[in-house]
């Protein structure tokens, strides 16, 4: 395995456009394998109301019929805020060789320069960008963004710092409305695989 996705989050709860989005992408950019990387303590947000074993425990539920998708529990053992670029610098470690992909949203890369070490971490990936197909693109790129932007296709097997946009048909759920819509009772089945529906269930999460 040499082409490496990494795909983070709350997860709080793994819903389908988390999975059915990260399959095109996939299939796009010609990834081995996605790792799916529940935050501890996401930096930029709240701490999240349910723990991060469970949300970690979903996340196996939902990607265990993907062979190319694997829950990664990297950030559970961390002390501290969950920053992006000391994950990646973890993962480098554990799997020499392989190229890494930080598969963003289009949202996420271009309030990337908030993040801890952004240009470190800018460096040591290829980062995959998800964006609606047709969408037009900010009319001035960053310079940084500029200067990485490249072709799929174009990408060496071993080359880094480059950014790759992967036109993606949007899936319209987030965790926000399924957590309110337990809250309200509403159904939520038909935005989760039906396991990560039982556990919630069964744990009696977002009540
Ligand atoms: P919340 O509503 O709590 O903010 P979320 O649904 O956006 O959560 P996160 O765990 O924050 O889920 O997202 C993890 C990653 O998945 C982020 O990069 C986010 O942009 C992306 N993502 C979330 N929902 C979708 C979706 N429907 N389609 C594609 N990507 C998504």
């Amino acid at each position: 395995m040499k082409q490496l996705g990494i795909f983070g989050g709350t997860f709080n709860p793994i819903h389908l456009g988390h999975v059915d989005t990260v399959s095109q992408v996939i299939r796009a950019a010609q990834l081995e394998q996605v790792r799916y990387i529940p935050a501890s303590v996401p930096p930029h947000r709240a701490a999240p109301g349910v723990s991060a074993e469970h949300r970690l425990e979903m996340v196996r539920i939902a990607t265990a019929q993907n062979p190319l998708m694997v829950a990664d529990d990297i950030e559970l053992n961390r002390d501290g805020p969950s920053y992006t670029v000391d994950t990646v610098e973890s993962l480098a470690n554990a799997f020499p060789g392989c190229t890494l992909h930080l598969i963003l949203g289009l949202d996420a890369l271009l309030g990337i320069e908030s993040w801890h070490r952004w240009e470190t971490l800018l460096n040591q990936v290829n980062v995959v960008v998800m964006v609606r197909p047709g969408w037009p693109l900010p009319v001035k790129l960053p310079e940084w963004w500029s200067e990485r932007k490249t072709d799929i296709t174009q990408l060496e097997p071993s080359e880094t710092g480059k950014i790759m946009l992967v036109p993606i048909m949007p899936v319209d759920i987030s965790s926000t409305s399924v957590r309110e819509a337990l809250r309200q009772g509403n159904p939520v089945q038909q935005w989760l695989h039906p396991g990560v529906w039982q556990y919630i269930q069964d744990h009696n999460l977002y009540e």
